[in-house]
């Protein structure tokens, strides 16, 4: 689904991302992990638009999409999930789902004022997706929490569940597991896990626990210094050496 070619993005003299070269396999859970510092988060960011490529390509189903801006990936199905923004914090979590896809005609002020009744129907049936995303990610119990209540492990699901509320193709999740408890860590193992196989998602994540990432990538994708060092199961890269010298070497 997504070929990474040559990709390079410098910071002044720095090269962050130094000549990386990847694939991101359709169906797959694909881990990317890597030594701090190893480029991870701003290739991260140049696949999902944030960032310019210095030079390099990113191709997704053969169509190249280096450059493109956020909403225009957003429009073909790759997603970065973001964090729930302070300023929504006061939002409950159900009007944190609603809000994801753009586009509707609550939006202009002409159909709100001359079209309300298509504007509730649309409003009624984004609710009911919302509910069915909670519910699909077993935190219906929530719903009417304000997003700044909830705990960090919950703010995850939540913003998994942003990606449900579209269609999504491909999804690019940043550490998943930092700060987050162990239960919540496997309820949010569990919905990458049935994404995936029920809904066809793909996936990519960067992710430092080794635990997690055994459980639900194949394959792994090791980084080292703006390039990829290694590529395979997690006991393959575990075992080669130039892995290990990499992590040993920080
Ligand atoms: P990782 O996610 O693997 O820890 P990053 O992509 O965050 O690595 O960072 C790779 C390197 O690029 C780091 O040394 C970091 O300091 C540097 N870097 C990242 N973003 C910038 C930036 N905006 N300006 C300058 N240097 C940056």
């Amino acid at each position: 689904m997504i070929v990474v070619e040559d990709l390079h993005r410098h910071f002044g003299a720095f090269r962050a991302v130094d000549g990386a070269s990847l694939e991101i396999k359709t169906g797959s859970i694909t881990g990317l992990i890597g030594p701090n510092g190893a480029g991870k988060t701003t290739l991260f960011n140049v696949i999902a638009g944030r960032l310019k490529p210095t030079s390099g390509r990113v191709l997704m189903d053969g169509e190249d999409i280096s450059g493109l801006e956020p909403h225009q990936l957003f429009a073909k199905g790759l997603l970065r999930t973001f964090q729930i923004a302070h300023e929504f914090g006061s939002m409950t979590v159900r009007e944190n789902l609603m809000m994801v896809p753009g586009g509707q005609s609550g939006e202009s002020l002409w159909n709100a004022w001359f079209n309300r009744g298509r504007v509730a129907q649309e409003e009624a049936a984004l609710r009911k997706k919302a509910d069915e995303v909670l519910e699909f990610l077993t935190i219906s119990h929530i719903a009417d929490e304000k997003a700044g209540n909830i705990s960090g492990g919950q703010k995850k699901l939540v913003e998994l569940g942003r990606t449900m509320m579209v269609d999504a193709k491909i999804v690019f999740l940043d550490e998943v597991g930092a700060g987050v408890n162990r239960t919540l860590l496997n309820t949010i193992g569990d919905a990458i896990v049935r994404l995936n196989k029920e809904r066809g998602y793909t996936f990519c994540l960067i992710e430092h626990d080794m635990d997690f990432i055994q459980r639900l990538c194949d394959p792994v994708i090791v980084m080292a210094e703006g390039k990829v060092l290694a590529q395979g199961t997690v006991a393959e890269v575990k075992s080669d050496e130039r892995v290990i010298e990499a992590y040993l070497g920080t």
